[in-house]
C-alpha cells in the first residue's frame, strides 16, 4: 500500500516535492494545493498533478485561465495521509489545525518555528527520530547543509567547537522583488539562528553562526571553521568522509570548479542524465582544495543549493513518519536512487 502525498503551496520547494513525491515507488501523489493561477499551476497541470485551491483562492480565476481543479484544500486533505505543507513561513502554523482536524500527518519546513512540529528532521541526522511521528520540520537549507556536515563530524571525530560564517543568496532565481541587487548585508543578530536551529536536531553541538547576504541566487556558501575533538590524520580522511557519505558531492581540483556559477553549470549538464531529472544540486557541495586539516582545526568550504537541498529531506520524512523503512541508510538510498543522487 502507498501512502498517499498531498503537496499544499506550490512555489520553489513545493513543486520540487512533488515532483519527488511521483517518482516514490511507496507513496501517490494525490493531489497540490494552489492559491492561484499562474505558470506553476499550469505546470502541475501538464505534469498530471490534480490541482485543489487553497487559502480563498477563487475557482473563478482558474476556470478563466483554462486550468481545472479538482477541488478545495479540504478535498485534498481528505484523500491524504499526509500533507507536506510548502507556503510561505507564516502559512504553515495557521494551516496546523486544518491538518489536525482533518486527521492527517504533515510534514513542515524550515522557516518555521520549531514548534510547529513535534520534531525537526534531516534524514543523516536524526532519521529515527521521525519514526511515527504525527508532524516534522524539516529544518531550513541552511539547517540541513549544517545538520549533514554535523552528521559526518560528529561521530567520527567529535566537534568542541565550530565557526561558521553563512553567504547567504539573497533571493531564488524566480524571485524579482527580493534583494540586495548590490552590497552585502550582514545580518546583526549575532550569532545568527542557524546554530541554535542546528540544536533542535543536534542539542550540545557547540556550533555559532554568523550570517550575510549577498547578491547571488545560485547558492549559499557556509565558511566552517571546526575544532575536532579526535581530529583525522589529515586532508584526505577528512575529504574521504564525506565523499563516501550519501548527499555530498566534492570536487575534485582538476575539475576546475571555482565557485557556485560551475556547480550550477554542471547540475545543468547533468540534468536528464539517469534519474536525475532537474537541474537541481540537492547535494552538500565541497571542494577539495576548499578543506585542509590543521592540527586540531578542519577548514572547509560548502554550498547549498538553497531551491532543492531540502526536497529528498521532506521524501525521507515521510518515510520515517509511516515507518516504511527498515533504517535510514534504507530510506536515503531509496530517495536518492529515484531523484537520480549518486551514492556516496
Ligand atoms: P514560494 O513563495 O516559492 O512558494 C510558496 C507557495 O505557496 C507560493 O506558490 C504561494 O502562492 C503559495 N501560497 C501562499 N499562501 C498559500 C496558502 N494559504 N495556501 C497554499 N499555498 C499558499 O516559497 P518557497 O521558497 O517554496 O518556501 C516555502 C517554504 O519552504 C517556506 O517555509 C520556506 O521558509 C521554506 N524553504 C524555502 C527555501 C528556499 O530557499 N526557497 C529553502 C528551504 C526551505
Amino acid at each position: 500500500m502507498k501512502v498517499r502525498v498531498g503537496v499544499n503551496g506550490f512555489g520553489t520547494i513545493g513543486k520540487r516535492v512533488a515532483d519527488a513525491v511521483a517518482r516514490q515507488p511507496d507513496m501517490e501523489l494525490i493531489g497540490v494545493a494552489k492559491t492561484r493561477p499562474g505558470f506553476e499551476a499550469r505546470r502541475a497541470v501538464e505534469r498530471g498533478y490534480p490541482i485543489y485551491i487553497a487559502g480563498g483562492g477563487s475557482p473563478e480565476k482558474f476556470a478563466a485561465a483554462g486550468l481545472p481543479v479538482a477541488g478545495r484544500l479540504a478535498d485534498l486533505l481528505g484523500k491524504v495521509d499526509v500533507v507536506v505543507d510548502a507556503t510561505p513561513e507564516d502559512v504553515g502554523r495557521e494551516n496546523r489545525a486544518l491538518y489536525q482536524a482533518a486527521g492527517i500527518r504533515a510534514v513542515f519546513q524550515g522557516g518555521k518555528e520549531p514548534d510547529v512540529a513535534e520534531a525537526s528532521f534531516n534524514a543523516l541526522a536524526n532519521y529515527e527520530t521521525g519514526r511515527g511521528k504525527r508532524s516534522l520540520r524539516v529544518v531550513s537549507c541552511n539547517t540541513t547543509g549544517l545538520a549533514r556536515a554535523a552528521a559526518v563530524l560528529l561521530p567520527r571525530w567529535g566537534v568542541a567547537r565550530w565557526d561558521v560564517t553563512l553567504v547567504r543568496r539573497a533571493a531564488d532565481p524566480g524571485e524579482s522583488k527580493r534583494g540586495p541587487v548590490d552590497g552585502i548585508m550582514p545580518t546583526m543578530e549575532m550569532p545568527s539562528h542557524h546554530g541554535p536551529d542546528v540544536r533542535t536536531i543536534y542539542p550540545d553541538l557547540p556550533i555559532a553562526t554568523a550570517a550575510v547576504v549577498v547578491p547571488t541566487t545560485l547558492m549559499h556558501v557556509h565558511v566552517n571553521h571546526v575544532r575536532l575533538a579526535h581530529p583525522p590524520s589529515g586532508t584526505a580522511e577528512l575529504l574521504g568522509a564525506f565523499r563516501s557519505t550519501p548527499r555530498f558531492h566534492v570536487f575534485a581540483g582538476w575539475e576546475g570548479v571555482d565557485g557556485t556559477p560551475q556547480v550550477m553549470e554542471f547540475a545543468r549538464d547533468r540534468a536528464g542524465h539517469g534519474n536525475r531529472s532537474t537541474s537541481d544540486m540537492p547535494e552538500n557541495v565541497l571542494w577539495e582544495r576548499g578543506a585542509r586539516l590543521d592540527g586540531s582545526d578542519a577548514y572547509f568550504f560548502q554550498a547549498i543549493h538553497q531551491e532543492s537541498v531540502v526536497v529528498p529531506e521532506n521524501i525521507d520524512a515521510i518515510r520515517a513518519m509511516f515507518d516504511l523503512a527498515k533504517d535510514k541508510d534504507a530510506s536515503i538510498a531509496l530517495t536518492d536512487r529515484t531523484l537520480g543522487i549518486a551514492p556516496g
